[in-house]
């Protein structure tokens, strides 16, 4: 599976906001966008130009990388959001919630989804009492995610678990930090995705 390999703080500097990509530094002053809050490149200090397009196109880009997804991927979700019942923006962000990647850093098994990711393509994680280690998977309303047994010593998980009790969990997870295992109470709802995304901007420019 091809992915973004560059440094991912140029990503924060070209949407002009944090995606807190890289964990614990996000939130130092050696964050880049503190230190350098304009657009990577040799252009990156001019002037930006403003156009109903390119507010649609940031958007889908900020989103793309928040979730860490290629373009083809993310359009397959905006394809599988359009013919769902509902809101097409509202089920494009709940089906990108949904992904295991997300739900793993959403319980605070990691720092970033990139590192949930490597866990769960690692096999790291059952759910339902079966592993999965498809990064994609979509959880539903009941799953249970639990760390298997021989994966509980990682240190750097365990970190990232202290972090989470402090800083808290979205309200459709619950998790058991003695038994490493998180549930799914219900699926999110848009009011709980706190993602600054604005989906009606996708939706506009895949509308074209
Ligand atoms: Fe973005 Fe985090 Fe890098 Fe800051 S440190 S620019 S929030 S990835």
């Amino acid at each position: 599976m091809a992915r973004y390999r560059e440094a991912v703080c140029r990503l924060c500097r070209r949407e002009g906001i944090e995606l807190y990509l890289k964990g614990d530094r996000c939130f130092t002053d050696k964050c880049a966008i503190k230190r350098r809050g304009y657009p990577p490149g040799q252009h990156g200090q001019r002037r930006p130009k403003h156009s109903d397009y390119g507010g649609q196109l940031r958007e889908k880009q900020k989103a793309k990388r928040i979730y860490g997804l290629l373009e083809r991927q993310f359009r397959n979700y905006f394809e599988k959001a359009d013919k769902m019942k509902g809101k097409t923006g509202d089920n494009l962000l709940i089906l990108l919630e949904r992904r295991l990647d997300n739900v793993v850093y959403k319980l605070g098994f990691a720092q970033t989804r990139r590192e949930s990711r490597q866990l769960v393509r690692h096999g790291h994680f059952l759910v339902g009492g079966r592993k999965v280690n498809i990064p994609s998977f979509l959880v539903s309303s009941g799953d249970v995610v639990e760390l298997r047994e021989k994966s509980r010593k990682i240190p750097t998980l365990n970190e990232s678990l202290e972090a989470v009790v402090r800083k808290g969990i979205p309200p459709w997870l619950e998790l058991d930090r003695e038994s490493y295992r998180g549930s799914i109470k219900t699926l999110p709802a848009r009011a709980d995705i706190r993602e600054p995304i604005q989906e009606q901007l996708i939706v506009e420019l895949y509308s074209k």
